[in-house]
This record gives C-alpha cells, sequence and structure tokens, in this order.
C-alpha cells in the first residue's frame, strides 16, 4: 500500500446535499468544480463532441432531392408544412411517424434509465452537456477549483473585471450560437445565415435566437445546477422506473467505512479502517455540490465523475478501483451483508477481503446478464416492434393519394337527354420531388358511365392523363356521368383509381353515384 501522503486532501462541502442546502429563496452557494479525469470523463468529452457536433452542424448538411425541393438533409418545412431528414420527406398527414419517434424515445428513456439509472441526465441531457461546455471556459479563463474559488472571493479588481467580462462574453457568444443553430432548422441555413447578418431574417427569426440566447446563457452559465435541482421534472420521474436491478453510482461503504484521514495510525492502533481515505476528492468534482457518500440523492444526474475522482485516489492507494462505482441495489445489500456478518454487526471492510488483502471472490460484481432481466427485455422487445414496424410503413408507404369530396348541393343533375350527371372534387396528391403523369379512371359498379375533366378540353371518356406537380397537391373537378335508365340505384358505389403511368403506385377512393328514386 502506498504511503496516504501522496493524496491531496482537498477541502470541499457537499453544498447542494438536501441536508446542507440552503432554503430556496436563501442565496445559492456556489459550486466549483474541479477537472476530473479518467475513464467517464473521458466519455463524456466524446458524447459531449458528438451531441455538440450533430446539433451545431447538422442544419449545414445538403442532400440532393432534385430541383423541387430543398436540399437540406434536416429541414422542418413550416411554411410547406413538410419534414424532410434525409431521404425521408414527412407530411402532415405522416405525422404518426413524428409521434412513433416520439413513443420510441419515451420508451427508450424507460429502457436505459431501467437499465443504466440516470444516464440520459449524466451525458446527454441538453442541460448537462452545455453545463460542461461552459465548464470548460470558465476552467481556461479562471483556472480550476481553487483558482476560481480564490478569484471569486477576491475584491473586485481590474483583472477580476477583466475575467469576468472576456467569460461572460464566450458564454454569450456560445448562447447565441445555441440559439442561432436552433432557428436554422427551420430554413435554408446558408440562406438565413446571410439573411440574419444584413436583418433581412423574420422577426421570429430575431425573438427565437433572443429568446434561446437568454435561456442557455441562463441555464447554462449562471443556474447550472439549480435546474437539476429544482426545475426538472425528470428526477422526480425516473425514481419511479429504477429498481434494485438499475445501475447507480454508489459509494460503497461496505468496502470504505469507517472512513479515516489517518488509516494507517488507526490500523497500527488495531482499529478496522475502510478504503475512503476522506479526501473530498469526489465531492471536488462533483457539478452538482453533493457528497456521494451520503447515499442515493435525487441530485445525482450519474455523471460518474465521482468514480474518475476516487479511482485515482484508489490507484495512488494500491487498492482496487470501484470504492465509488455503478452499481445495482441488490450487489449492494449482498456486500453489505458480507461486510455486516449478515447484519450481525456493524461495518467491518476485513469481511470482504481475503487473508491476502485482496477484496473477496465473494463481492458481488455487475455483469450485463444481471441487466438484462425480464423488464428490460420487454421495453426493448416494444421498443424493437415499434421500430420494425415504422421502417416497414417508411418502406411502404404510398406517395400517391386520392381524396373525393361528391357535391352535396345539387347531388346529382337530370341533363335534357334523361341522362344523370354527379359532381366531384378530386384532390391528387403526389408526394415526391418530380413530375409525374396518372391516369385516372373510374372501377366498380358503373360499366356504362362515362367521365369528364372540367377545364381540360378533352371529350367524355372512361379514363384521363393528368400531369402532377413533384411535390404538390392538385385539385380537378371531375363530372361522372350515366344515360338515362343506366342507374341501377339511388346510391351506387365505385371507385376512382389513379395510376402513376411510370408504373408501381395506385391509389384509390370509393365514392357514390346518386340518383333520383324514379331513375331505375
Ligand atoms: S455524486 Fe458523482 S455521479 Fe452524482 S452528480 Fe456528483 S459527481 Fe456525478
Ligand atoms: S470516496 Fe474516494 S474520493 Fe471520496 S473521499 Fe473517499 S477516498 Fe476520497
Amino acid at each position: 500500500m502506498q504511503d496516504q501522503s501522496e493524496i491531496i486532501r482537498l477541502e470541499a462541502d457537499a453544498v447542494n446535499s438536501a441536508r446542507t442546502r440552503q432554503p430556496l429563496y436563501a442565496p445559492r452557494r456556489k459550486i466549483f468544480p474541479k477537472r476530473a479525469s479518467g475513464d467517464f470523463r473521458r466519455f463524456k468529452w466524446i458524447v459531449m463532441a458528438i451531441t455538440l457536433g450533430i446539433y451545431y452542424l447538422t442544419p449545414w448538411l445538403r442532400w440532393d432531392r432534385g430541383p423541387f425541393a430543398p436540399d437540406q438533409a434536416v429541414l422542418i418545412d413550416l411554411v410547406n408544412r413538410r419534414f424532410y431528414f434525409f431521404f425521408i420527406e414527412i407530411w402532415p398527414q405522416e405525422f404518426f411517424f413524428v409521434a412513433g419517434l416520439l413513443v420510441m424515445a419515451g420508451i427508450g428513456l424507460f429502457l436505459v434509465t431501467s437499465t443504466v439509472g440516470r444516464a440520459w441526465c449524466g451525458y446527454t441531457c441538453p442541460q448537462t452537456v452545455w453545463v460542461d461546455l461552459f465548464l470548460v471556459v470558465e476552467r481556461a479563463i479562471e483556472g480550476d477549483r481553487n483558482a476560481r474559488i480564490k478569484l471569486d472571493a477576491a475584491p473586485w479588481s481590474c483583472r477580476k473585471i477583466v475575467t469576468r467580462v472576456i467569460k461572460h462574453t464566450i458564454w454569450l457568444c456560445i448562447a447565441v450560437a445555441t440559439g442561432g443553430a436552433w432557428i436554422f432548422y427551420f430554413a435554408d441555413a446558408p440562406k438565413l445565415v446571410a439573411d440574419f447578418v444584413t436583418g433581412a431574417a423574420v422577426a421570429s427569426a430575431y425573438m427565437t435566437v433572443a429568446i434561446l440566447t437568454a435561456t442557455t446563457y441562463t441555464l447554462g452559465g449562471l443556474m447550472r445546477e439549480q435546474v437539476c435541482t429544482y426545475m426538472c421534472p425528470w428526477p422526480r420521474i425516473q425514481a419511479a422506473m429504477l429498481d434494485e436491478t438499475s445501475l447507480t453510482v454508489t459509494y460503497n461503504d461496505w468496502r470504505g467505512e469507517p472512513r479515516s484521514r489517518h488509516a494507517k495510525r488507526m490500523a497500527l492502533a488495531g482499529k478496522s479502517v475502510g478504503d475512503c481515505v476522506d479526501c473530498d476528492a469526489c465531492v471536488a468534482v462533483c457539478p452538482m455540490g453533493i457528497d456521494i457518500r451520503d447515499g442515493q440523492q435525487l441530485e445525482c444526474i450519474t455523471c460518474a465523475l465521482c468514480i474518475d475522482a476516487c479511482d485515482g485516489v484508489m490507484d495512488k492507494l494500491g487498492k482496487e478501483r470501484g470504492l465509488i462505482s455503478y452499481t445495482t441495489l441488490n450487489d449492494y445489500n449482498a456486500n453489505m451483508a458480507l461486510a455486516t456478518a449478515g447484519g450481525t454487526r456493524l461495518v467491518n471492510p476485513a469481511l470482504v477481503r481475503d487473508p491476502d488483502g485482496r477484496l473477496s471472490n465473494k463481492v458481488a460484481h455487475i455483469s450485463l446478464r444481471k441487466l438484462f432481466r425480464l423488464r428490460t427485455l420487454i421495453y426493448l422487445g416494444v421498443w424493437s416492434a415499434i421500430g420494425l414496424f415504422m421502417v416497414y410503413a417508411l418502406l411502404t408507404r404510398n406517395r400517391l393519394e386520392l381524396n373525393v369530396l361528391h357535391d352535396r348541393n345539387p347531388q346529382f343533375v337530370v341533363l335534357s337527354d334523361g341522362s344523370i350527371r354527379n359532381g366531384y372534387t378530386l384532390k391528387l396528391l403526389n408526394m415526391v420531388p418530380r413530375q409525374r403523369s396518372v391516369r385516372l379512371s373510374l372501377k366498380g359498379a358503373l360499366p356504362a358511365a362515362s367521365m369528364s375533366v372540367l377545364g381540360s378540353g378533352k371529350p367524355e371518356g372512361g379514363a384521363f392523363d393528368i400531369e402532377l406537380e413533384p411535390d404538390r397537391l392538385k385539385t380537378i373537378k371531375v363530372f361522372v356521368r350515366q344515360a338515362a335508365g343506366q342507374a341501377a340505384a339511388p346510391f351506387q358505389e365505385f371507385k376512382f383509381v389513379i395510376e402513376d403511368n411510370a408504373g408501381g403506385e395506385r391509389a384509390d377512393y370509393t365514392a357514390t353515384f346518386n340518383a333520383p328514386e324514379t331513375a331505375q
């Protein structure tokens, strides 16, 4: 075992723990998280780079859809009521795809939370990611924890003013970029950026950027952990999703207690002593300002930075990593039973170690098999089934639609030759970004009927070719006529059919032909 003198002791208070936290309206005690390093911190850097990269860069990706559709890969086109996502184009009547995605996101969140706890909060929540980004700036300008604490406590001076101005200016730039990136999802990004800087953009664009700049700066830069502690409902909701087999960041007091800053002296005096050397490294790195050794807390976002900090301490002490670790309640209880001889005595860390001083094989560890249980498999099954159904629906959806409105007043007209005519308004929807020629015909119970299309300049017939513009709805007026004595009933069902002349898609609509009672 190495000498504990190598361990840097930090004086860090858990200022945001429920037991020490100030009442809501008392001034907030600032948190100055120390920079952490380790596997989880590295993983967080990667997730941060990916999520920020996706958010800021996606509107600039191009996707060639031909001359009749925008070439922005991801675009919410509110004016034309379309959602473009690479090769997918969603029309308003296909909104169920978006609803399906939201349902999948919800079930995915259940799956992740029940399996690995608050991974969303600790790694990918926008609040976490942007606070992390703002902290990077703060550390780069003001220094790490001790330097920031010192600067904060120092009286105002030229240096302090300049430092603060630089920090807040960069924060504001990030906030403006964040608000700016958001509006690029709703219009062609290169054009909008040019319009925006020249003052030619619509007022709503400026208002959206102003609101998002203010919220990003306030929530990410100024309020930070207060958003998670007081404003976000998710920590409260997810408590219902966790069970004894969910992973949570846990201080393993069954090997850490009794903690001591003088472990060697205690051991020499024959006293039982745990692995925790009470260095407060785990408290100093915590962005939420809590002490994980106080047990599970609502404030903990499971970012695992305390694991990195403590693992660093254990490495220096030559002890096994994992004094703080991702653990399930089941494993924790099993290990606690081991350390307390089945709950018959106080924690004795010697009981979890073999005579050679290594952790006993009886100590329970997490494994993938434990994580994937019936509950998570059901979530995974439902999530996958919805996903597969959506992919199937997407691949087989029809890009040609037909809707028909029968004239109501009058429902039919008896012409001078005794024939009966019904009028219809047809809406033909071409949902692909290219011109199409479709053939309109009648099918079903009107074998002797003929049709005319208003404004086509063509004589009555059984079928008509109609040109459809790319990505557009076309409305036409159609008359269907049956000769005198041909109407077999007052209400006859038949179908309007449109078929792509290039082959493939077709759509139909069942309509009725109305005739007077006396016509049969
Ligand atoms: S206690 Fe640990 S895991 Fe929880 S928020 Fe603090 S550093 Fe992150
Ligand atoms: S749990 Fe680890 S990091 Fe925290 S005080 Fe104990 S030894 Fe230090």
